[in-house]
């Protein structure tokens, strides 16, 4: 193996250190504890698990968490309900309601009721136009995560091809949007894309987000390119065990290239820590407070 392997874990928990700073100066300071809403309807398995350690990390590193909880059978009039309540409440700076939702709401119209100014996982159509057009947003959490960790470890990226694989409007288009304002020559890749092996080899920066376990081998990346492997796939290993895997072909990808992200371990744990940084940003903004340095792209 000859690549660094970008880890993110350890990144997360410094950048969650940095965050802790920044809440207890607020506090002191200016008498601000950030606040983060978390609102999940319905009880899917793995959305119970990401709500319990988002809440967990947020009152570790001394916010404020509000947990909201509504049945499965909730309508969409009481979800809007309640994010007109959260908009309105001044100790909440950012509001995250957790997707999926079930069938009877609809996404975009919950997401975009949320005031733009809490929305901390930068999904809102004004947040999707502000960071579009280059301007101060709410940048959404795992694409951030993905830039900062770029950030980190090449420097400037500037001039750089990056080849994004996926166009989805959580991963692929704001980090498409991220690495243009970084000014690198990028591509986006999905599923008709043509000849995507030959694609990717033009990558200095690999960005894979599509959710197909190890599709991504090594002879498709370029000797020495950053991969960043966004991908959260659980295969099945047989006898009752799974393991999880990215969207990269690790052992063979990581033959080549420069540096690479593991899963797990790698995008992430970035992710939480990026939604922290956002309430953090959101709250400076809201009480005209100048925003930490580093909290966002
Ligand atoms: P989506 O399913 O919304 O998007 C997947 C994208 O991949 C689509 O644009 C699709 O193209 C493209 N695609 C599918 N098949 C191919 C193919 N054969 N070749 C090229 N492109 C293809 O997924 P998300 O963006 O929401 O998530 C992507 C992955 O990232 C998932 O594994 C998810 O679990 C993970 N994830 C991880 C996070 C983290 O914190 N680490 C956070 C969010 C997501 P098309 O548009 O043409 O259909």
């Amino acid at each position: 193996m000859s690549a660094m392997i970008l880890d993110g874990k350890a990144f997360a928990a410094r950048l969650r250190g940095e965050i802790a700073g920044h809440v207890a100066k607020l506090k002191e300071t200016h008498g601000l504890t950030p606040g983060l809403a978390v609102v999940l309807v319905g009880e899917d398995p793995a959305s119970q698990v990401y709500v319990r350690s988002k809440g967990k990390m947020t009152v570790e590193v001394g916010m404020a968490s509000f947990e909201h909880r509504l049945d499965v059978d909730a309508s969409e009039v009481e979800l809007l309900a309640l994010i007109q309540k959260l908009n309105a409440d001044p100790q909440v700076h950012g509001i995250l309601v957790q997707l999926p939702l079930p069938p009877q709401m609809n996404a975009d119209l919950v997401i975009n009721a949320i005031d733009p100014a809490k929305d901390v996982d930068g999904f809102h159509i004004s947040n999707v136009g502000l960071l579009g057009t280059g301007q101060k947003s709410m940048v959404p959490c795992t694409p951030l995560g993905c830039l900062m960790m770029l950030r980190d470890h090449l420097g400037d990226l500037s001039g750089m091809n990056a080849v994004v694989v996926g166009r989805s409007n959580i991963v692929g288009k704001p980090m498409a949007q991220l690495l243009l304002g970084d000014s690198c020559t990028v591509t986006i890749a999905h599923s008709r894309t043509r000849d995507l092996a030959e694609v990717c080899r033009r990558a200095d920066i690999l960005v894979a987000a599509v959710g197909r376990p190890q599709m991504i081998p090594g002879d498709w990346v370029k000797p020495g390119a950053t991969v960043i492997d966004v991908g959260i796939n659980r295969i099945d290993e047989g006898a009752g065990k799974s393991r999880l895997v990215g969207d990269v072909e690790f052992d063979s990808a990581a033959q080549v290239a420069g540096a690479i992200t593991p899963v797990p371990g790698g995008v992430g744990p970035m992710t939480i820590a990026c939604l922290l940084a956002n309430t953090v940003t959101a709250s400076c903004r809201a009480h005209g407070l100048p925003e930490p340095v580093g909290l966002t792209a």
